[in-house]
């Protein structure tokens, strides 16, 4: 049996890969309209692979392909908001189940580092993209530690709506309620060393309830 050589990075992953780093850091807004033309000239690529990243992002549900009008970056609206964060909250859950039994000690500790720089003061814009580094990070260790690839597919695909709506909260400067988050953190670790996974299903499904309904806060008082 023999394959034909496939190149590393396809035009079209890379170009896929560019698009949605600026619609997750919001260097284009939700609403904005998609050109292919130009999108294609900026990058120096044709049409084709243009085209095939934005279907692929309308697959994820962060382009929106409207007919006869264009395509346009997808806005949230906190319908989009509270059914993104229920299947996160589903996955994360089962990823937590999972990771009680294979979490390694590295990641373990790295849960235990996070705890301790989350709770730093936030002060400026910069440590706020720190600790939603983190915090993103926190919880992406579960997602790692359950070894199930799809989840971790699903997961990831969600998450970009996740990240656009924070990263908007911050411009509108929502407050971090970064005490009851660390509480929620401290929680969570404790029920996974515990081993208990009703405590840690039930502290993770709180934590991102929570924050839930604190964005859809933002975006409602952004209308
Ligand atoms: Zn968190």
């Amino acid at each position: 049996m023999e394959f034909v050589k496939i190149r590393r990075e396809r035009a079209v992953d890379a170009v896929y890969d560019a698009l949605r780093q600026a619609i997750v850091s919001c260097s284009m807004k939700p609403g904005e309209r998609l050109n292919v033309e130009e999108l294609a000239g900026k990058m120096g690529v044709s049409l084709t692979p243009v085209r095939g990243a934005i279907q692929q992002l309308a697959t994820e549900g962060l382009v929106e392909v409207r007919p006869r009008s264009g395509t346009f970056v997808a806005s949230l609206t906190p319908q989009d908001l509270d059914e993104t964060f229920k299947l996160r909250s589903a996955l994360e859950c089962l990823a937590a189940e999972e990771a009680i039994e294979r979490i390694q000690p590295e990641q373990l500790a790295r849960l235990h580092e996070l705890l301790k720089s989350l709770k730093r003061k936030v002060t400026n814009e910069a440590e706020r993209r720190a600790h939603e580094q983190g915090n993103s990070e926190f919880h992406q260790i579960f997602i790692d530690a359950s070894g199930n690839q799809r989840l971790a597919d699903m997961y990831h695909a969600l998450n970009a709506h996740i990240k656009i709506v924070r990263i908007h909260a911050g411009e509108s400067g929502w407050p971090l309620r970064l005490q009851e988050e660390q509480a929620e953190h401290e929680a969570i670790v404790a029920a996974l060393e515990a081993r208990d996974a009703a405590a840690l299903t039930a502290a993770l499904r709180k934590h991102i309830y929570r924050a839930k309904d604190a964005m859809i806060a933002v975006i409602r008082a952004a209308e």
